[in-house]
């Protein structure tokens, strides 16, 4: 199942599946006890919000080999974590704004995992049990702040700055999936997410050793090599292949 988050003219944001180019509401906890309505709102007559309300934003860094060398960095012997705020997402069509504090705002093309359940100390065999579906995210990064900073809040953590969606799917096979960027159709990253250093099963035990997880946060898994620089006028399309297409221009 496809499950979006979605806005008609007169109501407030709902959650939302997809049969087709139609939408049909949720009701209930889409995490819990749900019911689905028949789906006749057309997909175009809506304006999509991100698919989930996550409480934590949790990302991986140098999870693809290829992209930990070109920055020059080793590949870490564990799972280097941090967190983007909440206040950082935007959704599919949205801009990204450029700030004034950055020369070098760059893509980061990635998959991102949905928890559906709570959970600490999760075992990498349990760990499916946890996942609620996948969906695709941008981690939209200030480079020369990232560089300077030390450490990434600020880099990671500006308004915009955390692009996901358009929906989550509840089925996707997330083993061997290829993840590509594109700018202004060009093609800048490219890679299966069978080359991550750390699987999805892992990371979920790794960060669950650190943190509760709950229902509705997402773990950005990590981008391929090809990050590169945004200008305003850009637009910026991340696809998976199974899964869709996530795009917004980019404005200063
Ligand atoms: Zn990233």
């Amino acid at each position: 199942m496809k499950i979006v988050r979605y806005q008609t003219n007169s109501d407030a944001v709902n959650y939302g599946w997809i049969l087709e180019d139609k939408i049909g509401e949720i009701q209930g906890d889409i995490f819990g006890e749900y019911r689905r309505r028949e789906a006749k709102t057309p997909l175009l007559e809506v304006k999509l919000a991100a698919p989930c309300v996550p409480g934590k934003i949790l990302c991986v860094g140098r999870n693809y080999v290829e992209h930990a060398r070109e920055l020059g960095n080793e590949v870490p012997k564990v799972p280097l974590i941090f967190l983007k705020p909440p206040s950082s997402i935007i959704a599919n069509g949205e801009h990204i704004i450029l700030p004034p504090q950055s020369n070098q705002v760059e893509h980061e093309a990635e998959l991102i995992v949905v928890i559906g359940k709570r959970g600490r100390n999760i075992t990498p065999e349990a760990a499916r049990e946890y996942i609620f579906g996948y969906t695709i995210g941008n981690d939209i990064t200030a480079r020369d702040l990232q560089k300077t900073d030390g450490q990434w809040t600020r880099a990671k953590g500006f308004d915009t700055f955390c692009s996901f969606g358009p929906w989550i799917d509840t089925e996707f096979d997330a083993s061997d999936a290829v993840v590509t960027c594109r700018v202004n159709g060009q093609m800048r990253q490219m890679a299966s997410t069978r080359d991550m250093v750390f699987n999805v099963s892992t990371l979920i035990a790794y960060i669950s050793s650190v943190m509760t997880l709950e229902p509705g946060d997402i773990i950005f898994t990590g981008t391929p090599a090809g990050v590169g620089v945004l200008k305003n006028g850009d637009v910026v399309d991340v696809e998976i292949e199974g899964l869709g297409k996530l795009s917004n221009p980019v404005k200063i």
